[in-house]
């Protein structure tokens, strides 16, 4: 594990790479109080030929230092802390195996160290790295999961920190998820407002790909970044791909609020072709259906196939970026 310690007197501390092991904090530590903690979640990729790689690492940087901004926790140095990361996963690169789907998945995390009961700015603070191999999201290929609308909870509301990566989001969305679980389905379709605008799947962003009613032209679109949810490194990099490869095919590209009855009604006139969730861990995830008032809103998925036509694309686009089949600058070599 990488661990950098910070104090409000003296600023950062030297870094350090340790074997991993327990921190030792004081019962009455901030964070176990006031839920003072953020985090990231990135991969570092081999390809064939040995080299290790980052995808887009400093964006993951920038949203940890958004969040940590928000709680009152400090920042560090962006571009610092990649070369950090790099330092570490070249120690640890026999953990990476150099084949498609594997990589090291990294944790970044910061948390509040002050022990006080008092609410208030913590006055020390601890940034450190664990990290573990994965493999591939989708062994046997993809798997289209099956979404319940959820519009009794909210995940995020204007105004709140729903487009942070602070733990205290997370912890809530788990009975929701354990309801839907218990109904059937992978995960929730997190819905906004009496409009119930269509904002995230689970941990994922949410696309959908139609068929505009009046042009009939293909429109690929996902919400837009407007504090309800997370700015995911894959969404954005779903929407640059998309503009830069669907769009000379016809297709239109849109960031803007729709709601779930657009997304019935265009599967009701079969112009619903296909739905994906995009994330870290999955990259991109194919969505079958969606249960919602009663109803199953079906994905434009035959029941023999597991991913539409974009979600396949998408991902070996962004999969031969992540492992330097395509030389491309979002992967940087470590
Ligand atoms: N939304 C939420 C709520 C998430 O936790 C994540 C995972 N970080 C995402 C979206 C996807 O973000 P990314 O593409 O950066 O992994």
């Amino acid at each position: 594990m990488l661990s950098i310690e910070w104090t409000a007197s003296q600023g950062w501390l030297a870094p350090r790479i340790t074997p991993y092991q327990n921190l030792s904090l004081d019962p009455a530590t901030c964070v176990f109080h006031y839920a003072f903690e953020c985090f990231e979640g990135m991969k570092a990729y081999k390809n064939s030929d040995g080299q290790v790689r980052l995808f887009r690492p400093e964006k993951n940087m920038a949203r940890l230092n958004k969040s940590s901004a928000r709680i009152a926790l400090p920042n560090f140095t962006g571009k610092a802390f990649i070369d950090l990361i790099s330092k570490f996963a070249a120690i640890e690169e026999r953990f990476i195996p150099a084949a498609r789907g594997f990589s090291l998945y990294l944790r970044p995390t910061m948390i509040g160290t002050q022990r006080t009961l008092g609410v208030g700015p913590p006055g020390s603070a601890l940034l450190y790295l664990i990290a573990s191999p994965v493999g591939p999201y989708y062994p046997t290929g993809f798997r289209a999961v099956s979404l319940e609308a959820t519009d009794y909870a909210v995940r995020a509301w204007p105004g709140g920190v729903g487009d942070m990566k602070l733990g205290a989001n997370y912890a809530p969305c788990i009975v929701p998820q354990l309801q839907a679980a218990k109904r059937g389905f992978h995960q929730n379709l997190w819905l906004f407002g009496k409009e119930e605008f269509v904002t995230e799947v689970g941990t994922m962003n949410f696309f959908a790909c139609i068929k505009d009613k009046e042009t009939g032209k293909n429109k690929l679109m996902t919400a837009p970044l407007d504090g309800t949810i997370l700015e995911g490194v894959m969404r954005d990099s779903v929407l640059d791909l998309a503009k830069e490869r669907l769009k000379p095919e016809g297709w239109e590209v849109e960031e803007r609020k729709f709601t779930m009855g657009e997304l019935a009604d265009a599967a009701d006139e079969g112009r619903l072709i296909e739905a994906f969730g995009t994330g870290t861990a999955a990259v991109v995830s194919p969505v079958r259906k969606i249960s919602w008032k009663g109803r199953l809103v079906e994905c434009g998925l035959n029941e023999d196939q597991e991913a539409g036509d974009v979600t396949k694309r998408m991902k070996a686009w962004i999969e031969g970026i992540q492992y330097g089949d395509e030389d491309h600058s979002w992967s940087w070599k470590i």
